[in-house]
């Protein structure tokens, strides 16, 4: 078969590889749907750190499976699925207190192994979660939106609670439209006016905030009868904008860092401790946050439909991904495989 590999930065190449073979407990399935992530494009320019080449790339994947054993899941042959690209050690402690997610030895395929920018992978049966019902490019955006869920979810976001999302990228995106699914007033910020232009006139956001005001704060403040909002989940990755999260979230509240700085920040120990504050970070996403997210997608309350601005074709990768990757209004770039 042919699998597109990322041999160095900025060169793709198609080679020619055996059929993966399937061992007990996995399954074989077919790529249909790959989403174009952060992390790829990072790859790609050689800025992804700790990254070893060659590579085949591709973590965000809408399958069908193609073989597969008996198994407890009621998983078979034929059914569409998203896969939850991150493998875990069972036996590690992380996993063993149910968080798999930051499994110590954690293995996330298209990033750490080869990954699904190839026709055929073997995938193990525990990390399918079937969706029939969704097109492969609905599954293949599983994967982000469950990354800005989980950031929710660690907030604990409760009813009539304020969350500021800083940040709308993908990552960004899937916070706001998992937040949207509960009762909370959100407010979103960017530097960028043409997305927030995007998050009111497409998602209908009512409220949004140019994150390089002068005046941000007291522009917050305005939109929380004075106050400040109890959650602040930044998904920018910028070194500015996670340290200014401890000067905007409310007095008793909680900053999830869902974006990620390759270096460190710092923060006022007084201003932290005035507040008690509860900082965390948020990685990856489990397999509760999975079905979670397919049962939004499935049921309307998360809509894909705004996400997906590019496609091509995954024999194309070498020749058109930079020319996609560098569209101004890319949202989503998806590669689809060959139906053959
Ligand atoms: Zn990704």
């Amino acid at each position: 078969m042919k699998s597109i590999q990322l041999e160095s930065p900025g060169n793709f190449k198609t080679i020619e590889e055996p059929t993966p073979e399937r061992q007990a407990g996995e399954a074989l399935v077919r790529v249909q749907s790959i989403g174009v992530c952060g992390t790829d494009i990072h790859a790609y320019h050689g800025r992804q750190p700790f990254f070893e080449y060659p590579r085949i790339l591709g973590h965000e994947l809408g399958v069908e499976i193609l073989e597969i054993d008996d198994n407890d899941l009621g998983l078979q042959a034929g059914d569409h699925c998203s896969v939850e690209p991150y493998f875990n050690d069972k036996t590690s402690p992380a996993s063993r207190a149910g968080k798999s997610n930051c499994c110590e030895s954690l293995n996330v395929i298209g990033v750490h192994s080869d990954g699904g920018m190839r026709p055929l992978i073997t995938v193990p049966i525990n990390k399918l979660h079937k969706a029939n019902q969704l097109s492969y490019e609905q599954l293949a955006l599983i994967e982000t939106i469950c990354i800005g869920a989980h950031g929710i979810e660690r907030s604990q976001l409760k009813d009539g609670e304020t969350i500021l999302v800083i940040g709308t990228g993908p990552i960004g995106l899937g916070a706001i439209q998992f937040a949207m699914t509960q009762n909370c007033r959100l407010i979103v910020a960017d530097i960028s006016e043409e997305r927030l232009a995007f998050c009111r006139d497409v998602l209908n956001i009512e409220y949004t905030l140019k994150a390089d005001a002068p005046d941000f704060e007291d522009d917050l403040r305005a939109l929380c009868d004075g106050n400040l909002p109890q959650v602040v989940l930044d998904a920018t990755g910028n070194r500015f904008s996670m340290q200014r999260t401890f000067s905007l979230a409310a007095h008793g509240g909680r900053i999830v860092f869902v974006g990620l700085l390759m270096g460190e920040i710092s923060f006022d120990d007084p201003n932290f401790h005035k507040r008690e504050l509860t900082l965390m970070a948020s990685r990856n996403a489990t397999p509760d946050t999975f079905q979670k997210v397919i049962a939004a997608v499935e049921s309307g309350a998360i809509d894909t439909k705004p996400w997906i601005t590019h496609r091509i074709n995954l024999q194309d990768v070498p020749t058109q991904f930079e020319s996609t990757i560098a569209q101004p209004n890319l949202i989503k770039a998806i590669i689809e495989t060959d139906p053959k």
